[in-house]
């Protein structure tokens, strides 16, 4: 016989995730003998068989792969055959202090479920099963190297059928670290807001409440969600008002695919992301006939929908319940509860009962939430199920910290080609989202090797973020600005580099000259950056209140258009305007008190809501926005007019005649829905007549979409289109988001750039 023998290096993200057990069998299969090995740079595997068997073995390892696995390379030497008997799984070269990557948190396989629902598995109905290819991971680790002793599964001594289990190389559970059953492992607890035990069937008991319309808090794998049976209208109502979150969107968790369909059109790409290993929310159009409760997300059309994700949701979701919300465990704007005592404190006004378990979640991690754009993931918000896995960058970076924004906080750790962008933090405002900032960025460290050589951050004086990167002594740092940020992040995640043309239109950004930023048309690199259009600057009175209250944003555009004639208007807003307010306000911009002036295209958008009587003050960020995003008519194909006031350097747009138009149309009874949707082709026209003059003037023809403004896709896909048809190249994000969550990757590339690279 032929023998053939070949070493096989295995770069990219293929520990921690099964890949070895997974070599292991695959050798057997095929009558493989040598061995495998962990190494500092992934898997290397020495292989000797006949020569059929050694090519099928070699063509199977990428597709066959667990499903986490990220091959980067795969290289091939071959060698002397040297005679091997066995094949076995060698112990790994990592010494200590070496780096390797860490797997994100893993919705649980097929195998463990179909173990799970069968009734002669002694791991039947056991809610924290799970094996070498599903399970917690990041959410539990404490340090590293990934040991069940440095996670929170460390006080659960295995019993010997679970120890015997993770030996056995050939067993699906060979490693797992956080293998357990209900005779050694973690169990549930039943709790009243009283913090008495219900001494009933944790599970059953839980669907009795559920069903019974309580809200019950589920700890779950990066912390609490709040459940309550989604078509259960007052149920919904009753925690939405105890959660003082008035109008933002729940999401909700539906049994199976069968069960989301009865409730959103999905297409294939749709499908595919909930499916997903990851398991984020994914956005989906709301069908009309829906029996979930509209309280689940009033005054919009579509839906986060996500499928169960851990054992317990599984068994919840298994009775005749079939839609749950599930949302964040926290009041308002805290962040997500992990801990159960904290919990129990801080949910037992929202709470009736409490589904604890005793596993300890290390790191809080909130669910991600994505949508589909041009048949690919848009990520919304990063979070579980695909941190820590790195974004991979084109070239390498020196290790830098970037501190993120303020709103949707992240932080980014970069070390070589890997930028680590850390779970959602949340917004940046209070002591108990600074401490979860701060612990998290630790911990990052401690897990990836990274001591930071230099910072970056927002330029925002005020940011939380900018002070914490400020109060770190004797250490490089870099300002990057807010709409640069978002720019270089999305050429970062397309791997681009040279200059482009950045579109970076969001709610707020420090600008500057000091103003507030948000309508920017820049030509950038990934070190610098030169502003040279933006939207025509207007005053904000009363600063972040007319971030909560539209209307004010609508009076300023609508005296911009009329004057002193503004107020005169036959228009249902002056119906609902208090004059007298406005009066105070008019003198306050006039004597410039608390009145910042803003080129923000959120606040035009806000402007124009309020303007067509959809919303005069919001409840969340972008509430106005996404409002006038829903109704639009998506067919018309009228514009208003613009201008672009050339003369200036840089360059303003002046949108007074669109303000005229709306409110020409508002009088005439054009609807909403059609000034809505001439307004979104507006802006459109306004986005691809600034980038053909821009490219005109500098040669360019890459554009770079960013900012949270293109979370409305709409928006998105008539720039998108325009600009190509204009021949342009046009990239935006898809790993990362457009909103502030993704400031933080573009201040690290920025901050290695400035310090790092000579120019
Ligand atoms: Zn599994
Ligand atoms: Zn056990």
């Amino acid at each position: 016989m032929d023998m053939k023998r070949a070493e096989i290096e295995i770069n990219g993200i293929v520990q921690g995730i099964g890949f070895r057990p997974f070599i292991y069998n695959l050798a057997r299969t095929h009558s493989i003998r040598g061995w495998v090995l962990n190494n500092e740079k992934g898997v290397l595997i020495d292989a000797e068989s006949e020569d059929g068997n050694l090519h099928q073995f070699i063509q199977e390892i990428p597709n066959l792969a667990p499903p986490l696995a990220r091959i980067e390379s795969f290289k091939i030497k071959h060698l002397e055959p040297l005679g091997y008997t066995t094949f076995e799984i060698r112990k790994s070269e990592e010494a200590q202090g070496k780096f390797v990557l860490i797997s994100p948190d893993v919705a649980t396989c097929n195998q463990c479920l179909s173990e799970l629902f069968s009734s002669e598995n002694f791991r039947y109905r056991y809610p924290f099963t799970n094996c070498t290819l599903c399970g917690p991971r990041f959410t539990i680790i404490k340090d590293i190297p990934y040991d069940r002793h440095k996670t929170t599964m460390a006080p659960f001594i295995m019993c010997p059928v679970c120890q015997k289990e993770y030996e056995d190389p050939s067993d699906r559970r060979f490693h797992a670290q956080p293998n357990a059953c209900s005779t050694c492992g973690p169990s549930l607890r039943l709790e009243d807001k009283e913090g008495k035990e219900v001494s009933e069937d944790p599970i059953e008991k839980t669907l009795d409440l559920l069903a019974k319309g309580r809200t019950v808090a589920i700890k779950g794998l990066g912390g609490f969600h709040l459940a309550c049976d989604a078509k259960n209208q007052d149920a919904v109502s009753s925690l939405r008002s105890r959660k003082f979150r008035e109008d933002k969107p729940f999401a909700v968790m539906c049994r199976d695919m069968e069960e989301v369909r009865k409730h959103c059109e999905v297409n294939q790409e749709e499908e595919r992301l909930l499916l997903s290993v990851e398991r984020p929310i994914v956005i989906l159009r709301r069908k009309k006939d829906s029996v979930i409760g509209h309280a689940v997300a009033p005054y919009q059309d579509t839906l986060g929908v996500m499928l169960p994700y851990s054992p317990p949701h599984h068994l919840l979701l298994n009775g005749p319940l079939k839609a749950l919300v599930m949302t964040s465990g926290n009041v308002s704007d805290e962040p997500i509860s992990y801990k159960n005592d904290e919990a129990f404190n801080r949910l037992s006004k929202i709470a009736d009962y409490f589904l604890f378990h005793n596993r300890e979640i290390h790191m809080r991690c909130d669910d991600s939430v994505s949508r589909i754009y041009e048949g690919k993931p848009y990520v919304l918000r990063r979070s579980r199920g695909y941190v820590p896995f790195p974004i991979k960058l084109s070239f390498p970076l020196e290790m830098i910290l970037a501190c993120g924004g303020e709103l949707k906080n992240t932080f980014c750790l970069t070390r070589g080609q890997y930028a680590f962008m850390s779970h959602h933090i949340g917004d940046l405002e209070n002591l108990e989202t600074l401490t979860s900032f701060e612990e998290g960025i630790e911990h990052f460290k401690k897990l990836f090797y990274i001591e930071p050589k230099a910072l970056a951050y927002d330029l925002h004086p005020d940011y939380l973020s900018t002070q914490y990167a400020l109060s770190i002594p004797d250490i490089p740092r870099i300002g990057a600005q807010h709409h640069h940020a978002h720019i270089v992040s999305a050429m970062a995640e397309n791997g681009i580099e040279g200059d482009v043309i950045g579109v970076s239109l969001d709610g707020t950004g420090f600008g500057l000259d000091g103003t507030i930023w948000g309508g920017e048309f820049i030509k950038a690199n990934l070190r610098d950056f030169d502003r040279l259009a933006h939207l025509k600057k207007v005053p904000m009175p009363g600063s972040s209140m007319a971030i909560k209250e539209p209307w004010r944003m609508a009076m300023v555009y609508l005296s911009e258009a009329f004057g002193d004639e503004a107020i005169h208007l036959r228009i249902d807003l002056m119906k609902r305007i208090d004059f007298q307010k406005w009066d105070i306000l008019e003198r306050a911009i006039e004597k410039k008190i608390n009145t910042p002036w803003t080129s923000s295209m959120g606040r035009f958008f806000d402007a124009i809501s309020s303007l067509l009587s959809i919303r005069d003050k919001v409840q969340y960020e972008g509430q106005a926005a996404i409002e006038l995003e829903m109704i639009a008519d998506k067919e018309i194909r009228e514009t208003y007019p613009f201008y672009l006031i050339k003369e200036e350097s840089p360059f303003a747009i002046d949108s007074t005649e669109v303000i005229r138009g709306v409110v020409g149309d508002l009088t005439e009874g054009v609807s909403n829905s059609k000034i809505s949707g001439k307004f979104h082709r507006t802006i459109a026209h306004m986005i691809i007549e600034t980038c053909e003059v821009m490219r005109s003037s500098e040669s360019l023809n890459r554009v770079v979409l960013s900012g949270g403004v293109f979370q409305n896709i709409f928006l998105l896909t008539l720039v998108t289109e325009g600009l190509k048809r204009s021949g342009f190249n046009v990239y935006t994000h898809h790993l990362v988001p457009a909103n502030d969550g993704g400031i933080s990757l573009g201040q690290a590339v920025i901050g290695h750039m400035r310090l790092f690279q000579c120019v």
